[in-house]
């Protein structure tokens, strides 16, 4: 089976290079405008769409034009390309998953260009094509052929390069685990994760700090005259504070995320439902957005690295189920830390969920011969009776 793997290195190009990159950019929004534009006049008079083999044989022609020869000092599969691309908009219109595409723009568009073959990377450096050899701060060794790279200026002003690479894992079934090396994981709020193991990983600073001083910019912008020349300085602020703390978040996470995969042979997480959380408040909002990158990585991963990864059923009462005696605690509040059961067991909220969480994923995960794995008293088909919409709710606000 072959599988993808995404790396996003920061650029750091000098000077004359990073004029080259937009200059690479500039060729690729023009030919895209282009080819926008020859299409809708052709379909104007004719009714039918250009085909994409046409426009290419008529760019091709358009570099032994003097007033359009400066094309050939330009990647030309960067314009196959852009052709490409507009080629799939199209596509996705006709399919009714977009709108019409529209002319770039200079000022509304991030500039960037993509590259389909020929890109190399050697010691912290990527070969772009006509550019030269870029520095990148590379975070992470390339152990794949790379199939493509995307070059795109960021909002936060600098430029980012992402590359798409392939790999084979082969088609069989995953190795049994050994069940000391299963674990289960909450996702919460106090501590961002809380494994059955005990482990509790803090909920990273740069949050809180982000969160500040996005309101401040947010504040800052609201204060200005919109579309005046300090509302366009204040909105660029306020861009480039998210950007700056997505890109804190996308490294946390992976490394997270990589440590995890490698620990562990099962993971059993549990299947928080995003839609569902309130979204009104900001930071509920910029981690509901860690959750699901945590997710979507720890699923991808756990493909990459050949490891079981268990969902479990968001109805499942993970923190208010007894693992001593299998009691469901239907007063437990938000704001309860601890609790204890009835039959005496005190319990941590988000260790009690991560255990449980564990011990319902555990069944879904072969277990290596010579391993036993020790069931709770409660055994394995504890399910929540679904009393009602409260108690879904409270679940899945479950913090
Ligand atoms: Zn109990």
């Amino acid at each position: 089976m072959t599988q993808r793997k995404v790396f996003r290195f920061r650029m750091e190009p000098t000077k004359a290079q990073e004029e080259s990159l937009l200059r690479m950019a500039g060729a690729r929004r023009w030919a895209w405008s282009w080819a926008l534009a020859r299409r809708k006049e052709v379909y104007a008079t004719t009714g039918r769409i250009l085909p994409i083999a046409q426009l290419s044989a008529e760019l091709t022609a358009l570099k032994r034009q003097p007033q359009t020869a400066w094309l050939r000092d330009v990647d030309s599969q960067l314009l196959q390309q852009a052709l490409k691309d507009l080629d799939r908009a199209y596509n996705a219109f006709f399919s009714k998953r977009a709108r019409f595409p529209r002319f770039k723009s200079k000022k509304k568009d991030k500039p960037g260009f993509r590259i389909p073959q020929r890109i190399k990377v050697e010691g912290s450096k990527v070969y772009v094509p006509k550019v030269g050899w870029v520095r990148i701060r590379q975070s992470q060794p390339i152990d794949c052929p790379i199939k493509g790279a995307t070059f795109k200026r960021d909002t936060d002003g600098h430029w980012y390069v992402t590359l798409t690479a392939e790999f084979e894992i082969p088609d069989l079934p995953l190795p049994p685990a050994n069940p000391d090396k299963v674990v289960g994981i909450d996702l919460g709020l106090k501590d961002f994760l809380v494994l059955s193991d005990g482990t509790r990983i803090t909920t990273p600073k740069f949050y809180r700090k982000g969160l500040e001083k996005i309101r401040k910019a947010q504040r800052a912008l609201s204060r200005k005259k919109k579309g005046g020349r300090n509302w366009e300085k204040a909105l660029k602020r306020l861009r480039k504070i998210h950007a700056k703390i997505r890109n804190q978040r996308q490294d946390f996470l992976h490394k997270l995320t990589t440590e995890l995969v490698q620990r562990y042979d099962g993971l059993c997480i549990e299947d928080l439902s995003l839609e569902g959380m309130a979204r009104t408040k900001l930071s509920q909002s910029v981690l509901d957005a860690a959750f699901g990158e945590f997710r979507r990585m720890l699923e991808y991963k756990a493909l990459w690295y050949r490891k079981h990864l268990v969902v479990v059923d968001r109805y499942f009462p993970s923190s208010r189920l007894c693992r001593e005696c299998g009691t469901v605690n239907p007063a437990l509040t938000l704001s309860d830390r601890v609790w204890t059961c009835e039959c005496g067991a005190v319990h941590d909220r988000d260790l009690n969920a991560a255990q449980n969480i564990r011990a319902v994923g555990m069944q879904r995960i072969p277990v290596a011969v010579g391993h036993t794995e020790t069931l709770n008293a409660w055994g394995v088909s504890v399910r929540p009776a679904r009393s009602g919409q409260e108690t879904t709710n409270q679940e899945s606000h479950r913090l």
